[in-house]
């Protein structure tokens, strides 16, 4: 099979399901990303946060358990393909969940995301015998990604999937 071959049967592979329950880079034109991605790196060595890394099929994707995303845009900039849409656009689409691992789920008292969500999208609300629950408002949550890295049980994604988890607040 030649290298071109290849190509395009990597990228047939990963088609958006695959590779975006995740999400992937801020501003993204999903519809296009494995067709015209080059796999270049640029927005990679851009990210001041590091948390851009290759991800399946040597894509680029973020990663919130490294750090969070700061909205600086360097990685948009540094794409040489029409990749990004504005910055005046939302950087994400995707929302934090939060799943049955959370340590306040097992009535131990943790608030360590909502003391790292700046937007406030994570409320504690005060529950009979339990302590405080974590709650997401989902009309707040940027998609930032940083609650991810501060839960010590990775009790928190950020996906496109509603399904994952269960308590969020509309
Ligand atoms: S917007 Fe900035 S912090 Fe966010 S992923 Fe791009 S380069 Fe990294
Ligand atoms: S800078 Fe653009 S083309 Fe290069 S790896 Fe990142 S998204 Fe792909
Ligand atoms: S992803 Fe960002 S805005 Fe959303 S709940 Fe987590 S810290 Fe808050």
């Amino acid at each position: 099979m030649s290298d071109s071959q290849v190509n395009l049967s990597r990228r047939q592979f990963f088609t958006r399901r695959d590779t975006l329950d995740k999400p992937a880079l801020p501003w993204l034109k999903e519809a296009h990303f494995t067709d015209l991605c080059t796999q270049c790196g640029d927005c990679i060595k851009q990210c001041p946060t590091q948390i851009i890394r290759p991800g399946d099929g040597g894509f680029p994707r973020v990663d919130f358990h490294i750090d969070e995303c700061t909205f600086c845009y360097q990685c948009a900039q540094a794409c040489p393909e029409p990749l990004f849409l504005p910055q005046s656009e939302p950087a994400w689409q995707t929302k934090a969940i939060i799943k049955d691992s959370c340590l306040a789920y097992q009535n131990v008292d943790c608030r360590s995301c909502g003391d790292s969500c700046e937007p406030f999208a994570i409320r504690f609300k005060l529950a009979v015998g339990k302590v405080a629950q974590p709650h997401i408002d989902l009309s707040s949550c940027t998609g930032c990604g940083a609650c991810v890295s501060v839960c010590p049980t990775s009790a928190i994604v950020v996906t496109y999937s509603e399904q994952e988890g269960a308590n969020v607040t509309e």
